[in-house]
């Protein structure tokens, strides 16, 4: 990796990919696997910097499409970057743009919420072939794809804005994170072999372009992206390929299927190939059970919102033995039993809601709509991540990740029975 950062493995468990490593960069050191909470618009949503750290947090993840529209990279950087910016002191992630601004058009094309980390759950009522957004010729399309790059109408006013490779990668570089990402084309789970294949070439093109754009000399580490959807072909490819370039580390990224079945397929057929001496993060992923599956085949690192949205719906994550695949290890605080339950929402939670404040007072706090609800809520989902990550670390570097997997998933296993006085705890 370039100066300022390097990536070490420290411990392979034996029994699987599973490993942990230390990630060093100019903004602090990461101990993977980690989870990165998504700050989109340069804050994790409800939470404040001090309260992010104290969960265990160590990199965050910030969405250029989002920045380059709202406050706008030039500003960004007159203020002196999205550390000073947003007061992250530790080190911090972008991505490309491209997903944002690939999505919002596809998945209204294909009818689907989102592309990636979302699998649309009626395939059969969406358009099977690639996105037809390319010609422009429907002024209702939010992008339209050409072989240099992407031009979309902004989400917050409409306006036409431009994506290509040295775009992006001139954004990154002023919103300053230390890691950025090259810039890609993604595609639904929905597009057809022809079409994926067709944007996973103009993805390499893209590149070699994007490495052109930050050459060794530049302070921030470059990532490459795999592409190639859900296809074998495609995606051992693309690893092939994106593998051979100098990027100092690389992301699995793009539609990783239809179902979770389909998303492992695409890990074990691109994680092998990736340089076993680089971090390698996965885009959008946050569920309990992908991340344990991910870990499992080689995954340093993931992204996902999904935590600060469900506490911001009232869902809050449970360890074992009150989470459980049953209840998809969440509690529903909406739920009356909940009422006057003088107990913490996880006991063995160390968060500032767990070790402070009854389940009763939280959904008092959110039925009267009052802000504190969400927030703590928001914290104490953080912090299960983190926990978990840590607990993650713990049992690669002693050789336990399978009976830790086996403690979340085969409750019956440990001696603990599927239901219990918290069974109506989910799914949410
Ligand atoms: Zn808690």
């Amino acid at each position: 990796m370039r100066a300022g950062f390097s990536f070490e493995v420290l411990a392979v468990d034996s029994a699987t990919s599973a490993r942990v490593g230390l990630l060093r960069t100019p903004h602090g050191d990461v101990e993977t696997p980690v989870f990165c909470p998504v700050g989109t618009a340069a804050t994790v949503k409800s939470v404040s910097v001090d309260e992010l750290e104290a969960t265990g947090a160590t990199l965050c993840l910030a969405n250029t499409y989002h920045l380059m529209l709202r406050p706008g990279a030039d500003r960004m950087e007159r203020l002196g970057g999205l550390h000073q910016f947003m007061q992250w002191p530790r080190p911090l992630m972008t991505d490309s743009g491209g997903f944002q601004a690939f999505s919002l058009g596809l998945a209204r094309e294909h009818g689907v919420s989102k592309i990636g980390g979302v699998f649309p759950e009626e395939p059969s009522q969406a358009k099977k072939s690639g996105p037809t957004a390319r010609k422009g010729t429907d002024k209702g399309k939010l992008a339209t794809v050409d072989d240099d790059g992407v031009t979309f109408r902004s989400f917050i006013d409409g306006s036409m804005h431009r994506l290509n490779p040295e775009i992006s990668i001139g954004l990154q570089q002023k919103l300053g994170a230390d890691l950025i990402v090259a810039f890609d084309e993604c595609t639904s789970p929905l597009s057809d072999h022809e079409y994926t294949r067709e944007a996973m070439e103009r993805t390499h093109r893209w590149a070699v372009r994007s490495l052109q754009a930050h050459p060794p000399d530049r302070p921030q580490a470059l990532m490459g992206i795999v592409q190639g959807g859900a296809y074998e072909d495609l995606r051992r490819a693309s690893t092939r390929y994106i593998a051979s370039l100098p990027f100092d580390a690389f992301c699995v990224g793009g539609s990783l299927g239809k179902n979770k079945s389909e998303m492992h397929q695409v890990l074990d057929w691109s994680v092998p190939d990736l340089p076993t001496d680089r971090f390698r993060h996965l885009l959008g992923i946050g569920d309990v059970d992908d991340m344990f599956e991910s870990v499992q085949r080689g995954i340093d690192s993931f992204d996902c919102v999904l935590p600060t949205r469900f506490a911001r719906h009232g869902n809050l994550l449970l360890t074992p033995p009150l989470g459980r695949p049953a209840n998809r290890f969440r509690l529903n605080v909406w739920n009356a039993r909940h009422a006057e339950d003088p107990s913490p929402v996880d006991p063995s939670c160390g968060c500032p809601l767990c070790t402070r404040y009854s389940r009763a007072y939280l959904r008092h706090l959110f039925q009267a709509q009052e802000l504190l609800g969400i927030r703590l809520a928001s914290v104490h989902n953080l912090w299960f991540m983190q926990d978990l990550m840590r607990k993650m670390r713990a049992s690669i570097r002693t050789a336990t990740f399978a009976s830790l997997k086996a403690e979340w998933f085969e409750p019956e296993a440990h001696g603990r029975p599927r239901s219990g006085p918290q069974s109506d705890c989910g799914p949410a």
